[in-house]
Order: C-alpha cells, then structure tokens, then sequence
C-alpha cells in the first residue's frame, strides 16, 4: 500500500472578508517527494503555506499534515515540520551557530543531541567555516543556506519553503538549487512555492500549478508539458501587429498558443495539420503550460 501523503488539502477554502485567497485547493504531497506550488503572485501560494502551519486557519475543507488534523491537531503536526519562511527573519545580533541553538531549543531537541544537530546543519548549509561569524556578515546566499538549515535541526518530516530563491540573483540562486537538491537526494519531503518556473521544473518531482487560489493542473513537470502543450512549439517574432494577426488566426483554427511580450508561440504544433506560420521551432516547455493555464504573460 502506498505511504499517507504527508499533506493533503480537501476543497481548502480560505476567505479575507471579500477576498478568497484559496478557493477550494486539492493538493497531496506525498512522502519522499517533492511538490512545487507554481502560480504567479496572488495566487494563494503564501495563504496555503500559512494555513499549513496553522498561521491562518481554513473556512472550509480537510487538511491533514502527516496524519494530523488541521487545525485542531496543528501543534504535532508543526513539532514534526521544518518551515522556511520568505522573509529571512534570523537574529541578526547572533553567531551562525547561536542562531542554530536556538532552534535546537525550540523543537526540543535532546540536550544530548543538540550538538551533532547543529553540526549536521551546518554541513548541510556548508557553513561549518563560517559558524562563528555572526549574521550581519553574512552574503545573502549563506544566510537563505542557514534559513534552510535552521529549519532542518530537528530532522522533521516535512518541509515547506516558501518562495525560497526570491529576490536573489541568479548565482545564489544557483547554490540554492544545489542545497534542495541534496535535500530531494536525501529523501526529505518537500512542498515549496514558488513563481520561478525554471525553479519548479528542475527541483519538484511534481508540479501543482495555482491560479486564482485553485489548482489548475498537477503531476510531474515533463507530463504536464506533454499533456497541455504536446511536444514541439513554433515561436514566431515580429512587429506587433503580425504577432496580432497569428494569434487570431491560431484561435480561428483552435490552435493553442501563448503570446509573450516580443513573440507568440504555437503549441503542440506536431499534432497540428494546415500551414504553420514562419517561425523558430522550439521544444515545448513548462512556461507555455504556465502561461496558457494561468493567462499570465511572462516578458
Ligand atoms: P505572492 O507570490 O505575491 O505572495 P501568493 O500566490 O502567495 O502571491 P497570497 O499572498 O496567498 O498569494 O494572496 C492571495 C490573495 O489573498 C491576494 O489577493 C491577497 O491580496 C489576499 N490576501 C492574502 N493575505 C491576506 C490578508 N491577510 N488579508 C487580506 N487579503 C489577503
């Protein structure tokens, strides 16, 4: 039988007076994995991440966290979680090492234990180096390192990275890859949102696409491009009213096609029949999917 899922999300319905932030999410995480939660800003991305911690609590639906309840079982469920929060909120007065003490402490790890704890963080973070120095001395790539570390002393079951590469510039970013995917190696479970679909597409073992608080699509990067936008893709550049005048045309035929800022791509264009427009023919990828799921135009 296969292992519970470590999350599962029922119809989860979340409301801000008129606003419904999560508009009836199905979501399943299961054990061993990891889930990319892709949708563009506004989506419910960070709602669904506070209603998993039990900072935000549900209206509707079932959420269950590695087989408890929320919310009325929410405190076990966080004991047994590691969280990364989008705002790096480490003590910045504190030396690497404090900063994992600290945590230590929190999650009530053994006395006994705190140590080798810490040690393993800081591997895992390679900061053993820099474990004296003290957060403002940080780059901003080590300190989102700590940030994961930190959320790892306790070995929890699960963890959740919200937005984890926001903001940084593409070689931390890099680094940061590198760390989850050592992660992913090691079998730890995994949910992390984000908007970047490059991030999506390389870490998450499967990918639930979000718009508008729902889940558009869900399943594994490589499916979801087959399923929703074939294999191959015709990329036409151009002034702005040729790129208009392609466009209607695919709609007139029920071609499925993107526009991005500078060009319109044709999709799927090999179970297509009828003249193709003159273009860079391209692989299909997990962006035409974004866009033609969300609506959203990526420049
Ligand atoms: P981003 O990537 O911009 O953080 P997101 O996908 O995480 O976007 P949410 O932050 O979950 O989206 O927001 C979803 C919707 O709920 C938005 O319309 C937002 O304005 C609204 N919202 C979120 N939190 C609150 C709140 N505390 N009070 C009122 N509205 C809120």
């Amino acid at each position: 039988m296969p292992a519970a899922p470590a999350i599962r999300l029922h119809r989860a319905v979340k409301r801000y007076g008129s606003i419904t932030a999560v508009a009836g999410l199905n979501l399943e995480v299961p054990a061993g994995t990891c889930v990319g939660l892709l949708g563009p800003n506004g989506a419910g991305k960070s709602t669904t991440m506070r209603l998993l911690t039990a900072q935000a609590i549900a209206d509707e639906g079932e959420l269950e966290v590695l087989g408890r309840r929320l919310p009325e079982d929410s405190k076990a469920a966080r004991a047994q979680m590691g969280v990364v929060p989008q705002q790096d909120n480490l003590d910045e007065a504190l030396t690497v090492e404090q900063n994992l003490l600290v945590f230590t402490h929190l999650y009530r790890v053994a006395r006994a234990e705190r140590r080798e704890a810490i040690e393993r963080a800081l591997a895992l973070a390679k900061l053993g180096e820099r474990r004296r120095s003290k957060v403002d001395e940080l780059s901003g790539g080590m300190r989102r390192r700590l940030l994961i570390a930190r959320a790892l002393v306790h070995r929890p079951r699960l963890l959740l990275l919200d937005e984890p590469t926001v903001g940084l510039d593409p070689q931390v970013r890099q680094e940061l890859w590198a760390l989850i995917d050592r992660l992913r190696g090691e079998g730890v479970t995994m949910l992390m949102s984000t908007h970047y679909i490059e991030e999506a597409a390389r870490l998450a073992d499967s990918v639930t696409i979000m718009a508008e608080g729902r889940a558009v699509a869900a399943g594994p990067p490589a499916w979801l491009v087959a399923e929703h936008a074939g294999r191959e893709a015709v990329e036409v550049y151009g002034p702005a009213h040729r790129l208009a005048e392609v466009e209607v045309d695919a709609r007139r035929r029920g071609w499925p096609a993107r526009r991005t800022g500078t060009s319109v791509s044709i999709l799927g264009t090999e179970r297509l029949d009828g003249d193709l427009p003159e273009g860079e023919r391209r692989t299909a990828n997990l962006e035409d999917v974004f866009v033609l799921l969300t609506g959203e135009e990526i420049e």
